[in-house]
């Protein structure tokens, strides 16, 4: 669907839904997905095309992982570790380093972050 996709391992289930929700649409209502990522500790879909349902899909999507941990997908609250903003629980605030939030980015699943 997608060929730069990198989703940090909190927002995979939602991003889940929200694939499952688009592939049960007829493929002529599928938008073009360009890339998924992460940007300043908030998920990023730049597609193009698409029925408004496949839209409001992708929509729920962004407004899901905005309220969940980057890490484990528990209600968080934006935080700055170091000056690297994250979305973060209490718990993985607790551990959050800078450091540990750019090993976070490499584990994200798919290629690399080729944007910006
Ligand atoms: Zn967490």
């Amino acid at each position: 669907m997608a060929r730069d996709i990198s989703v940090i391992t909190g927002w995979l289930e939602p991003l889940e839904d929200c694939f499952r929700e688009i592939e049960a649409l007829p493929v002529a209502e599928w938008p073009v997905i360009h890339q998924i990522k992460e940007k300043f500790a908030e998920p990023l879909i730049r597609y193009s095309g698409g029925s408004g349902a496949a839209r409001g899909a992708i929509e729920l999507y962004l407004a899901k992982c905005k309220t969940r941990c980057q890490v484990c997908g528990a209600v968080a609250e934006p935080r700055i570790i170091e000056g690297w903003h994250a979305l973060l629980c209490d718990a993985h605030e607790a551990l959050a380093t800078r450091a540990g939030m750019v090993a976070l980015e490499k584990t994200w699943l798919g290629g690399e972050d080729t944007a910006e």
